[in-house]
């Protein structure tokens, strides 16, 4: 009985770490308690957003898991999705207010948090890209073997703002297009790792981050087909190596 209290203790001190390094994920698991309407399993918006803002929604996520499907076979992911009607309760759930959308994926689940830009069924896509991969790879190797560059590249193959083309070689050629029109030449992948790298050096880069990673992975669907993607997670999988 006496080695109760330290493990109490630690369990405690282990849960305050967890939180502290994770507040979202707290928040995002008792949304059913906060302001949200629970549309649909896994569905929840914002309460003071309209019924036509909740059947957009309805509709954009099956655009959306159509999109899944077709890229990845089927879907594996089940992120619970959050709709927020405005930025303030986007920043709550996301701890950012930049973007249309965030996915927070963690060991314990995944969420997927949208606000009003985010009301459309790309930026519904490319988060439910994100959690597919990690669903299939899991969150520590997904975090520690994914370079964001891959990550993003293939958000951007489901997610239709940038480039329409669904051809996947006219869908190469028209990044690499965008990618010269806009910089004249793409960014070292080397300096696209981490997700710091990514978008922790202004608006500009970013842009610049997205149109080099979806070039970069067009081109090898371009050229390999989406197997080519396939087999890289396959290793990573396998193997624990990346290689592209
Ligand atoms: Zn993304």
């Amino acid at each position: 009985m006496r080695f109760l209290k330290p493990i109490f203790i630690l369990l405690f001190f282990c849960f305050l770490l967890f939180i502290s390094v994770f507040p979202q994920v707290l928040r995002c698991s008792f949304v059913k308690y906060d302001d949200f309407i629970n549309i649909e399993p896994n569905l929840y918006a914002a309460t003071t957003s309209t019924i036509k803002q909740q059947d957009s929604l309805k509709k954009y996520i099956k655009i959306a898991k159509k999109r899944v499907e077709d890229f990845w076979g089927s879907q594996k992911g089940d992120a619970t999705i959050i709709f927020c009607n405005d930025s303030e309760e986007y920043q709550k759930y996301c701890r950012t207010s930049e973007g249309a959308g965030c996915t927070i994926g963690t060991p314990v689940g995944s969420w997927i948090v949208l606000n009003t830009d985010g009301l459309n069924p790309d930026v519904i896509a490319h988060e439910m890209s994100h959690d597919e991969l990690m669903t299939r790879l899991g969150w520590w190797k997904t975090r520690t073997k994914i370079p964001t560059w891959f990550d993003e590249g293939i958000a951007l193959m489901l997610d239709y703002r940038f480039v329409e083309a669904q051809d996947s070689i006219q869908r190469f050629k028209a990044y690499r297009d965008e990618l010269f029109f806009f910089s004249g030449k793409s960014l070292p992948l080397e300096q696209l790792k981490t997700e710091k790298q990514f978008f922790g050096q202004g608006e500009l880069y970013t842009k610049l981050a997205y149109f080099t990673s979806a070039s970069v992975v067009s081109r090898k669907i371009a050229y390999g087909g989406k197997q080519a993607i396939y087999q890289t997670i396959l290793k990573v999988k396998q193997d624990n190596i990346f290689e592209f």
